[in-house]
């Protein structure tokens, strides 16, 4: 995929942009680790639950119902990749601006 160049808003280079993930980690990781709580508190909840009704529990919670709970992490992982940003491949930052633009062209002509 031919992608046209880009202007760096803060180092001024004017290259081919490097393409990322859009989104942040970040959020991925508080998905997941939140889904992994929440896991984990269903689970102690069912257990007790279990115990005071004093039945077995029949549904005990397994790599399935791991994955339900981690869904929402999968899910904003997956989008992230249809969502890719072009970030500048110098310094990776995300104030760029497209080289044939009236603002890239004024950059290039004052930091050439
Ligand atoms: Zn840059």
């Amino acid at each position: 995929m031919a992608q046209p160049n880009i202007t760096c808003m803060k180092c001024y280079t004017t290259e081919k942009p490097k393409r990322v993930l859009g989104g942040r980690t970040a959020i991925t990781a508080l998905l997941c680790v939140g889904g992994i709580v929440a896991f984990i508190g269903f689970g102690v909840w069912l257990t007790q639950e279990a115990n005071a009704n004093r039945i077995s529990p029949h549904t005990r919670l397994g790599f399935p119902e791991l994955m339900v709970f981690i869904a929402p992490a999968f899910i904003y992982q997956i989008s992230r990749f249809f969502n890719p940003r072009s970030v500048c491949a110098g310094c990776e930052s995300s104030d760029v601006v497209p080289a044939d633009s009236p603002r890239g062209r004024e950059i290039q002509e004052k930091h050439a």
